[in-house]
């Protein structure tokens, strides 16, 4: 097979069709690298801190960021960068700053790392802003749910909306396990004193292992299921003239697109951010759907996650694929229509699947990358 057989243009394969256009909302929102310093550290709850990034080092470069979305952070030291949803509305930070809620992880190399000592001053580099999570343009009642460190985009969100003074009924559902894990309790009730006078701001705390004789009256269980019997199943809420916002941990997620979806909700009502995490699977990018638009290499967190490769090498047993970067002084320097998503750099932030218009990047798609050449196997490219 030659190296050029099979290939056509984007136009061609989408024969009639529109291209698909990119995103503008994340388009123009270029992720751009600022070395800066940790500029405080303040512990929210035991196992929760706020951390304050100084971008810049006194340059006080602007992000351009809107609420919902996240950063990535780097410290020396560890290899990789992490995802960081910014915890605060834009307009709201001091300049040059972004704050973050981070919640220590059991072995976690980032968070381990911010516990471990005061890291006031220490350099950190953050790559950003990332992600289309974000306040939709509807008048919709806003019903939000957050668990653990989830918090952080819908408590940006939500403190945006109220300086906006959007003319929307808000309800923030935040799942925790027990009292000592509730945090912003005073900054939410500011937001609800806030809020726009005609319309309504309730913030419903769900504890799922609160001890039964600790005198705390509100509610208990899992989140989605508290927002399923409380909300949904009384007729309480209207579907029809929602939408839902939802943040933290990606089984407390898929639960409640599940609940939302059972009661009839349509998914294009539904946003969210997932907290994924090395154990999640890296996405795969589908050339034969690609248009070569570029904005997944425009919003890459990391230099070598998604690359520009000449041939693809898939591995018949465990381990990495290999393949050949297109560099012009060991390759023609051809761009060969085909990038590939290394899983061993990806740091599973999902920037590029949001960013892509032509659907072609998936954590769900096949782990074999296909090519405009065939689908890429044992030494085919
Ligand atoms: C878009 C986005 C926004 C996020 N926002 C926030 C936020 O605002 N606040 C917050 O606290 N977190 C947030 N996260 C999660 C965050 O990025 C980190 O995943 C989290 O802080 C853990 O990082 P760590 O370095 O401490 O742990 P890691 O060292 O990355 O380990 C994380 C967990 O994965 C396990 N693990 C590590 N490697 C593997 C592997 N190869 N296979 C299986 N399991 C493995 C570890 O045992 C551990 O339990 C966000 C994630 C995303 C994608
Ligand atoms: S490949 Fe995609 S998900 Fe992975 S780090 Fe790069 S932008 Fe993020
Ligand atoms: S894979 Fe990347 S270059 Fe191709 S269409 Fe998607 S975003 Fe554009």
């Amino acid at each position: 097979m030659s190296d050029f057989a099979g290939f056509h243009d984007p136009a061609e394969r989408l024969a009639g069709q529109p291209l698909p256009a990119p995103d503008k909302t994340v388009y123009g929102r270029r992720v751009a690298t600022h070395r800066g310093s940790i500029k405080s550290v303040r512990s929210l709850t035991y196992d929760t801190y706020e951390l304050v990034v100084e971008r810049g080092n006194g340059g006080q470069p602007a992000l351009n960021a809107r609420a919902g979305q996240y950063a990535a952070l780097k410290v020396a030291g560890l290899d990789k960068p992490r995802s960081y949803s910014f915890a605060r509305a834009p307009e709201c930070e001091a300049a040059g700053q972004s704050t973050f809620f981070i919640r220590l992880v059991p072995n976690g190399q980032f968070s381990g790392w911010l516990f471990e000592k005061d890291r006031t001053g220490e350099e950190i580099v953050l790559s950003g802003p990332l992600g289309g999570f974000g306040l939709d343009p509807s008048s919709d009642r806003m019903l939000c749910v957050a668990g653990g460190s989830g918090m952080s985009a819908i408590f940006s969100i939500l403190e945006h909306a109220c300086n906006e003074r959007v003319a929307r009924d808000a309800l923030f559902f935040y799942g925790a396990r027990t009292s000592k894990d509730l945090y912003c309790l005073d900054e939410l009730a500011e937001i609800g004193k806030r809020w726009h006078p005609k319309h309504s701001f309730e913030f419903i705390p769900v504890l799922s292992e609160e001890p039964e004789d600790s005198g705390w009256d509100g509610a208990r269980g899992f989140v989605t299921d508290y927002m399923k019997k409380n909300c949904l199943d009384n007729g309480r809420i209207d579907l029809a003239q929602c939408k839902a916002y939802f943040c933290g941990p990606p089984p407390m997620i898929d639960s409640g697109i599940r609940v939302l979806a059972d009661a009839g909700m349509s998914g294009s009502c539904i946003f969210y951010d997932k907290f994924e995490d090395a154990s999640s699977p890296a996405p795969v990018i589908d050339n034969t759907k690609c248009v070569l638009c570029d904005e997944c290499l425009l919003v890459k967190p990391t230099d070598n996650c998604i690359i520009e490769v000449s041939k693809l090498i898939r591995n018949s047993g465990p381990g990495p694929d290999r393949y050949e970067v297109v560099s012009p002084s060991e390759t023609s320097g051809l761009y060969y229509n085909t990038l590939y998503i290394d899983e061993e750099e990806c740091i599973r932030c999902y920037a590029c699947v949001d960013a892509c218009p032509a659907n072609a990047i998936s954590p769900d798609y096949d782990k074999t990358p296909k090519t405009l050449r065939g689908v890429a196997a044992r030494g085919i490219t």
